[in-house]
């Protein structure tokens, strides 16, 4: 995962890993790159500048040059800052139960897939989750969302002839509770863009399901895309956490690195393949250390 930014910090960071003495004119040439380093990986430019800011201010008030070891203290102070953009405290679903969750984002973006992979994470860790399949646009989606129930064992709930939402959410929603379900995910209807019908009847079922969190799928290889794609639907929905996907693969990590601090949104659980088995829950801690190399 996001190799080609590991390769380029830790050539940044080379210099700074010795403990020899350390000017103030090489780590700010460090530095420099550091931040070219974050805006070839498509990492939003005022994040990576106030990133940047924030890095220097703690080298400056922690006195690093006259340290012992300064060069290791930047790194740390890199790896701190790191883990606050990616997003600090708890990445965790809430605790409640019965847990409601609604599952929204845009077409493609690994949400049916994502539905699937949350239930099998949260089966494992002994609860009772339940689908409920609210994309009466595309019937294959429901399909899609039965196949993989079935497959990993999740309660299911659809309706492939109604047009109404919210009443198929809600009945979703008794059915589920019916069978003892504890967590309740409603996988939603995706558009290939943010329309205000999309926005509208997502609000409708919201309203009908009362949820306890808002989960937005988001495809994370889009970069920036996906950050200004998540901004819309927390500006319209409130949001509680993110889920992004396709992290797999030659993903550069511009929206790892961004949605958090640009949305004030919590990464809640990364996709890491096609398989439902391919699904993390979120460590900003483990993956700065990872990206750090
Ligand atoms: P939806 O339209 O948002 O419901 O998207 P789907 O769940 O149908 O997924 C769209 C495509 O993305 C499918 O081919 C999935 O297998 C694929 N996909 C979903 N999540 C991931 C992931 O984390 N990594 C990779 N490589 N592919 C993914």
């Amino acid at each position: 995962m996001f190799e080609s930014l590991t390769e380029k910090l830790t050539g940044a960071l080379r210099s700074l890993r010795g403990t020899g003495a350390l000017t103030e004119a090489n780590m700010a040439d460090a530095l420099k790159e550091v931040r070219a380093a974050l805006l070839s990986a498509d990492v939003h430019f005022t994040v990576a500048r106030d990133f940047i800011a924030r890095v220097q201010a703690a080298c400056v008030g922690q006195a690093v040059l006259k340290s012992v070891s300064p060069g290791q203290q930047v790194v740390k102070i890199i790896n701190d800052e790191l883990v606050k953009l990616l997003g600090e405290g708890t990445t965790e679903l809430a605790a409640k139960r019965p847990l409601k969750v609604l599952m929204v984002g845009l077409h493609g973006s690994g949400k049916t897939t994502s539905t699937a992979k949350l239930g099998k994470l949260l089966k494992k860790k002994g609860a009772r989750p339940f689908v409920v399949g609210c994309d009466i646009y595309r019937p294959a989606a429901i399909d899609q969302l039965e196949i993989l129930a079935k497959q990993e064992e999740l309660g299911f709930y659809s309706d492939r002839v109604t047009k109404d939402v919210p009443a198929l959410g809600t009945t979703g929603l008794a059915t589920a509770l019916a069978q003892n379900a504890d967590v309740i995910l409603f996988d939603t209807a995706g558009r290939l863009q943010i329309d205000t019908d999309l926005i509208e009847e997502v609000k409708k079922l919201k309203a009908a399901v009362t949820p306890d969190e808002i989960i937005l799928v988001a495809d994370g290889a889009l970069g920036q895309e996906a950050v200004n794609v998540a901004k819309a639907f927390h500006d319209a929905l409130g949001l509680t956490g993110l889920i992004l996907t396709k992290l797999d693969g030659d993903t550069r990590g511009g929206a790892a690195l961004s949605i958090k601090s640009v949305t004030g949104v919590p990464i809640k659980f990364i996709g890491v393949g096609e398989k439902t088995a391919d699904f993390e829950p979120f460590y900003p801690e483990r993956l700065a250390s990872r990206i750090l190399g």
